[in-house]
């Protein structure tokens, strides 16, 4: 289970040496324990840790050493009790929401996500005969209105990819408690080194791991965390039988009652025992050494990113820039009541003149490349438009506040006075 021991240490120290105690080696560097399978001491100890008496490895789809230490290392940089970390974002979204919803339920959601996640809501989980209800990520009236008792999960995004709009974490996490509905929150553009969703109430986080944990675009990964004490809410919760009633498929355990984190548990034991899209030994190393420098990263790509955003909001050219580390944005006092110091990451959207500028401005960039990715350390502008959110219907674009013209950068680490000449000599083309 998670490694508790370094809780009373700062994110940044957590990001080194959470999860991982030296092995007999004393490897600085976290092994790869390239592996699909483990050996048992006796046929006992195999029925042992199949029925869940004792802890322990089994085989690679369920647990890993190294996915051991990403996982732990995560909980613990979120505060939280817990992890689980899987093959991509995608799959960490939906686990985490077929964890708590199944046939003839509803979850509510955020209007203002990402593109893929929205597609999974209203398309995918469809088909599973799961129902989704959006609300208002700006008006949280609209959120009271859609909960009903099947309403199984609240999910939102910290800030939001690529609306870049912040949630009011406190305020939703209230109207979930106040119904006993866990709350699934998607952390990835925010990270834990700016907002730690946890410390303001709510009970499950996720991450495409992909982004700025990763920090240079080489590996996929997800990550799902849980609260501590999550289990006081699932236990005995008529809106989560699948935790009170005996497993049929696992021994009739029934999860609530386990003395360790039930929602992981059920992740692991259910999820990935029986569907898989687990992260490979080797992609978890990567990603491992993305949280070592995570904390100094996204800072940098603040600073970044708020010298573009200042740059762009004074150029003629340019309509609007959307960054909440702006005054005038209308997120900033969010901005400032959960961020760190204010920062805001690196992600920034403005709106070209017209869709053909838009066009012009993609195209003459040298520095930053066309990419469907944000989070990178190097530059990337994507035109949402046609590509990451070009199969929302027309109402969904306008919910989602992405028109033609509408411009979505990822600024990287290079030095910013490059990145504004560059977006410059594009702009005047
Ligand atoms: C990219 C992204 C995802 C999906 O993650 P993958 O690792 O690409 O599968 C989910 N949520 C947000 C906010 C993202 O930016």
């Amino acid at each position: 289970m998670a490694n508790f021991i370094h809780t009373d240490f700062s994110a940044s120290t957590l990001a080194l040496h959470a999860g991982y105690d030296y092995d007999k080696q004393r490897t600085t560097s976290v092994p790869i324990y390239q592996s699909a399978a483990y050996s048992f001491e006796s046929l006992e100890q195999a029925r042992n840790r199949f029925s869940l008496q004792e802890l322990g490895n089994i085989y690679s789809r369920l647990t890993n050493p190294t996915l051991d230490v990403l996982r732990d290392r995560l909980a613990a940089i979120e505060g939280g009790a817990f992890g689980v970390v899987v093959a991509t974002g995608a799959a960490a979204v939906f686990y985490a929401l077929v964890n708590l919803a199944e046939h003839g339920d509803n979850i509510v959601y955020a209007n203002k996500i990402y593109g893929g996640t929205q597609t999974l809501l209203t398309h995918t989980l469809k088909r599973f005969g799961i129902e989704v209800r959006v609300f208002d990520i700006d008006d949280l009236n609209t959120l009271e209105k859609v909960i009903d008792s099947k309403t199984k999960a609240i999910f939102f995004e910290s800030l939001s990819n690529p609306q870049i709009s912040i949630a009011d974490t406190k305020s939703i996490t209230e109207i979930s408690k106040k119904h006993s509905i866990v709350s699934v929150c998607d952390n990835t553009v925010a990270t834990p080194f700016l907002h730690r969703p946890f410390d303001y109430g709510v009970d499950v986080v996720v991450h495409s791991l992909t982004k700025y944990v990763n920090g240079q675009g080489s590996t996929l990964g997800g990550g799902i965390i849980e609260r501590h004490g999550l289990n006081e809410l699932i236990k005995d919760n008529p809106r989560y039988p699948a935790f009170n009633i005996p497993d049929p498929s696992y021994y009739g355990l029934v999860y609530a009652d386990i003395p360790f984190p039930s929602y992981g548990t059920r992740l692991i034991a259910d999820w990935l025992r029986n569907i898989g899209a687990t992260l490979s030994p080797h992609a978890a190393w990567l990603l491992i050494q993305g949280l070592e420098t995570l904390d100094l990263r996204i800072q940098k790509h603040s600073q970044n990113a708020l010298e573009i955003a200042k740059f762009l909001e004074s150029h003629p050219l340019i309509q609007e820039v959307c960054y909440p580390g702006l005054e005038n944005n209308p997120y900033h006092h969010l901005l400032k009541k959960y961020f760190k110091n204010a920062q805001a990451s690196g992600l920034l959207s403005f709106e070209a003149q017209n869709v053909q500028v838009a066009q012009k401005i993609c195209n003459n960039l040298e520095l930053f490349s066309i990419t469907a990715n944000i989070g990178d350390s190097k530059s990337l502008i994507i035109h949402p438009y046609s590509t990451t959110h070009s199969q929302l219907s027309e109402s969904e674009l306008k919910s989602a506040n992405i028109t033609p013209n509408t411009l979505r950068l990822s600024i990287g680490l290079e030095n910013a006075s490059d990145l504004i000449n560059d977006l410059k000599q594009a702009i005047e083309k």
